[in-house]
């Protein structure tokens, strides 16, 4: 029995391609990548889009925004008519993965599924809101790094659409989805991404680990502005944010890849791109991301002991020029800033200003490699 087979043929970068994969028990799972449309050294591919044909069929995800349409006809060539699902289960709030929702349910009438910190933010909240600006935006974009002109001509429409969205919410922990199946919640890349373990064969992972790209962190301080949306039910700000969180999310799921070290991995980018299949293997691929992250907190307390303690300072000279181009710049300072909170928390760095740093001579942060 074949595990792949290409119903329709897309492009190098994967894009509108239809994979069907069969996985030993016999269970069928569509990979439908819809479109992305970020590029140059920021081009994720597609987003994978995945159908599991269980007893309740559902999809995971609905492609970033203008791809539900697309999604609907990728789905007809499987075979698959949105009737045939039970629901469609959101692996995390990213534009690239609800943006086509709203869209996709006012075609289909399809019920969400989401964990409970997306319904949340979502949703709007004026008198709680940070600034005049971001009034008419859900909680999930106030602590957007991206710039005010970047933010009201692309998100405004996508958002508006989706704070009417009815959410089955979807618990913390573990949770089944039906016989065999069920979702795991591990925050860290966003606080509400939820994996979802197919029996001991398959694991769906959204943004969790992705082959050939880091996937970021958020950062802890992106509580603060949220509290007052997510306080109630989720009280602890590292519960659900910060490099250690994610940390201890992939520590969970390689747990999971060395008791079940042949699981499939399906990722939510880049498992194919330029013409070729990215075969990702949990424990390995969690190994090297770790190893990254050791590396770049190293790297930074290099930077701050030689007296560059700014954050804008440490961005500097530890990122490349081509880098800092655009919204790079603010990616690249948000990543910056995730691994020094995780290295003040560890007591490695002393933050002696707003995002500026001294060091404490201590390297806590090697214990990460053997947690
Ligand atoms: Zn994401
Ligand atoms: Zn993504």
């Amino acid at each position: 029995m074949k595990y792949k087979n290409i119903i329709e043929h897309g492009d190098k970068s994967g894009n509108n391609m239809v994979v069907r994969f069969r996985l030993p028990s016999g269970l069928d799972i569509f990979g439908l990548p819809t479109q992305n449309f970020y590029s140059g050294n920021w081009d994720l591919g597609p987003t994978w889009n995945y159908l599991v044909m269980s007893d309740t069929p559902f999809l995971v995800d609905a492609g970033r925004y203008g791809q539900g349409g697309q999604l609907l006809k990728m789905m007809n060539t499987a075979g698959v008519a949105p009737s045939d699902l039970g629901f469609v289960l959101i692996s995390h709030g990213h534009e690239d993965h609800d943006g086509g929702l709203a869209e996709l349910v006012a075609m289909t009438s399809l019920k969400v599924r989401a964990h409970g910190i997306y319904d949340l933010l979502i949703r709007q909240y004026p008198q709680l809101a940070p600034a005049d600006h971001k009034r008419h935006f859900p909680a999930k974009c106030w602590h957007c790094f991206m710039p005010e002109s970047f933010y009201t001509v692309n998100c405004l429409e996508y958002h508006r659409m989706l704070q009417h969205i009815e959410v089955e919410v979807v618990g913390s922990g573990v949770n089944s989805l039906g016989a065999g199946i069920v979702t795991s919640h591990l925050p860290g890349h966003s606080p509400d991404c939820l994996a979802v373990i197919l029996g001991e064969e398959a694991i769906i992972v959204g943004d969790i680990l992705l082959p050939q790209i880091t996937p970021w962190p958020t950062r802890l301080e992106m509580y603060g502005g949220i509290a007052g949306v997510l306080e109630h039910d989720f009280p602890n700000a590292a519960d659900i944010f910060g490099l250690q969180r994610y940390l201890q999310s992939l520590g969970e799921l390689r747990r999971l890849g060395m008791t079940h070290p042949d699981m499939r991995v399906l990722p939510a980018h880049r498992f194919y791109y330029g013409g070729q299949w990215n075969v990702v293997n949990l424990t390995e691929r969690i190994d090297e991301l770790i190893g990254h992250h050791v590396e770049r907190c190293a790297a930074i307390l290099d930077i701050v002991s030689h007296g560059h303690g700014r954050v804008e300072e440490i961005v500097q000279r530890h990122f490349d020029p081509s880098l800092l181009q655009g919204p790079g710049k603010h990616m690249a300072t948000n990543e910056i800033l995730s691994h020094c909170e995780l290295l003040v928390d560890r007591g490695d760095l002393v933050e002696i200003g707003r995002h500026q740093y001294e060091t404490s001579g201590t390297r806590r942060f090697q214990t990460l490699i053997s947690e």
